[in-house]
């Protein structure tokens, strides 16, 4: 049986380990809920003995945290409160906690406890891929978000196809406060919609189309039925030829233009179906005179520019010419360090992709689009030649798109969804993203949680290739004690020094098999690597000399459960002027971890 204790005492934390280790039982010992919660989530437990009063998290934040990741792990409380009605109360309304031992401790009954207590099941939620969850109405509060963080949440995502400034204003809000609460750096990625051709609105919310009838696509507004509908974006009807297909909501209804024209277009509907309200239309073989980022696009890019927002993702890009211009413009605001995200769902940008993955700080594999451009039979193939080709460019990607769709309305995912999460981390991407499952769905926290024990799962069997080996020898001579450290092979943990966050990508691509624990001050740099496999940050604030710096990292690292005495950690850092005044090029000292 394995054994987790929660106590800041240390009399009494000595107290119950030694007593519990001599009956031939595991434990391990935390002194604060913040400090347990980490261990909680990388570690096999069969019961929690947690006190309530603790100075980092207390008994009851520490409660509500592993009620997400493990609702059915059983807590015992240790507590000298326990005839504190009010605690007893608040105690009643966890299900998980199984009863109060009260100071000093019954032995003979503790161990009488322990005896009834079965084998758990257990499912690590301490993954290094990373998770992007598109934020909507089923999860904009504070509380669902700090419950998606701790469920494994990395990366918010804000769609700026829907919703105000004002909704997204406060959904910003509620992720910095949730961010805050549970201490855990989390990006956001504002999701410019780009020129994004949707319909109008339909009578009642939907009409019906059927095969064979003829459908006017009108550029005057109005409510949509089956004779006419309109488009938002209405200057795309005089681009339309006869014989273009016209696809609607993600392909699901087909229609093909019979008569041309700037004011109206007629379609003959090939493939009827239930037609919704703001659809979204895609033309696969039309040439588009749209620009490729629409005034709106420019008005919420400078909401993010005065928003604390981390990546901006720009859709429908079809050069590398595009994105540069979104980044000259950032650059020239000079307000902030933000990154763009070239989201790749045009034929056009699938040729152009080595260019735009140069230019771009990250990739977003849009499949939901890129599924109604291209034939649907091509998406796996070009899905892996981009992660392929950003792991060789060094440029985190996003899989995204369908990845849990029967979780918005099932508590399980379907085998076929499981596998597909499975096949974008076998294939390398840096992380995964969930649109509608968490946004509309019915338990965003259980669809994190589920996606997070399928990358936990495929990354037990992680292993660098031999292509990945051959992009580490050429890639060696630009930094020697990055390839060195990729390639050692005894060290559990590498707690990298990077102040800037300038080395924190290469060594995401090099290694991913033993943690990345970057140690940061800043704030934005740990938010950046949220969407970076394997990097884990650690934010330490203080100004410290190198050796503190280090000492403090492998005490964090070791009361988070990265690290355990006896174990060899490698300690990263890059160019700086020593103290002594030597210009060090880069630096790798390998270190063993001692007893406290
Ligand atoms: C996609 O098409 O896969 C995608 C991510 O874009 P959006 O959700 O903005 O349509």
């Amino acid at each position: 049986m394995r054994i987790l204790i929660l106590e800041d005492s240390k009399p009494t934390q000595h107290l119950l380990q030694s007593r519990l280790e001599k009956a031939g039982l595991t434990v391990d010992t935390a002194d604060n809920g913040h400090q347990g919660f980490q261990l909680a989530t990388s570690n096999a437990y069969d019961i929690i003995l947690s006190d309530i009063h603790m100075p980092h998290w207390d008994g009851f934040k520490f409660i509500e945290a592993i009620q997400v990741i493990n609702p059915h792990l059983p807590i015992l409380i240790i507590t000298s409160s326990h005839d504190d009605r009010h605690t007893l109360d608040r105690l009643e309304h966890y299900p998980n906690v199984i009863g109060v031992l009260s100071k000093p401790f019954d032995f003979e009954a503790l161990f009488k406890r322990l005896a009834s207590i079965p084998a758990q099941a257990h499912t690590s939620v301490n993954k290094k891929a990373k998770i992007v969850c598109t934020i909507g109405p089923a999860s904009s509060s504070p509380e669902m978000l700090g419950k998606m963080i701790l469920a494994g949440m990395d990366v918010a995502r804000l769609n700026f196809s829907h919703g105000s400034y004002e909704a997204h204003e406060a959904t910003l809000l509620a992720i910095r406060e949730a961010e805050k609460t549970w201490e855990k750096p989390i990006a956001v990625l504002q999701d410019l919609c780009g020129p994004k051709i949707r319909t109008g609105l339909m009578a009642d919310g939907a009409i019906r189309l059927m095969a064979g009838e003829v459908l006017i696509i009108q550029a005057e507004p109005v409510e949509g039925n089956v004779d006419r509908i309109s488009t938002i974006t209405p200057g795309i009807l005089a681009d339309l030829r006869v014989g273009d297909p016209v696809l609607l909501d993600d392909g699901l209804l087909e229609l093909r233009v019979v008569k041309e024209g700037r004011e109206e277009v007629h379609c003959e509907v090939i493939v009827g179906g239930t037609l919704k309200s703001s659809k979204g239309i895609n033309l696969p073989s039309t040439a588009i005179s749209l620009p490729s980022v629409t005034e709106k696009d420019w008005r919420d890019l400078d909401w993010g520019l005065n928003h604390s927002i981390d990546y901006v993702a720009l859709s429908f890009v079809r050069t590398a010419e595009e994105i540069k211009t979104i980044k000259d413009y950032i650059k020239a605001s000079g307000k902030r360090n933000l990154k763009v995200v070239a989201k790749i769902e045009k034929p056009e940008a699938v040729q152009n992709i080595k260019e735009i993955v140069e230019i771009s700080d990250a990739i977003m594999i849009a499949r939901g689009d890129m599924g109604v451009e291209l034939p649907a039979a091509r998406v796996p193939r070009i899905q892996e030649r981009i992660i392929q080709l950003c792991w060789e460019m060094n440029t985190p990607v996003i899989t995204a798109t369908q990845m849990l769709d029967s979780m918005t309305v099932n508590s399980r995912p379907t085998r076929a969804e499981v596998t597909d999460v499975s096949m974008a981390i076998k294939e390398g991407t840096d992380a995964v993203m969930l649109s509608q499952e968490t946004a509309t769905g019915v338990d965003p926290v259980n669809v994190v949680r589920t996606m997070a024990s399928i990358i936990c799962e495929e990354e037990r069997y992680a292993r660098g290739g031999a292509d990945h080996y051959q992009q580490l020898m050429e890639d060696a001579a630009i930094n020697p004690a990055l390839s060195a450290v990729a390639n050692l092979s005894t060290n559990t943990a590498t707690l990298l020094l990077d102040p800037d966050g300038t080395l924190y990508p290469t060594l995401s691509k090099w290694n991913r098999k033993v943690p990345i624990l970057l140690v940061t001050k800043s704030l934005h740099v740990a938010r950046h690597a949220g969407l970076y496999n394997n990097i884990f940050p650690l934010i330490i604030r203080e100004e410290l000399g190198r050796t503190e710096m280090v000492f403090r990292s492998l005490t964090m690292a070791r009361e988070w459960g990265y690290i355990h005495t006896g174990e060899i950690v490698a300690v990263v850092e890059g160019a700086r002027l020593t103290r002594s005044g030597i210009r060090q090029m880069g630096a790798v000292q390998v270190l063993r971890v001692e007893k406290d």
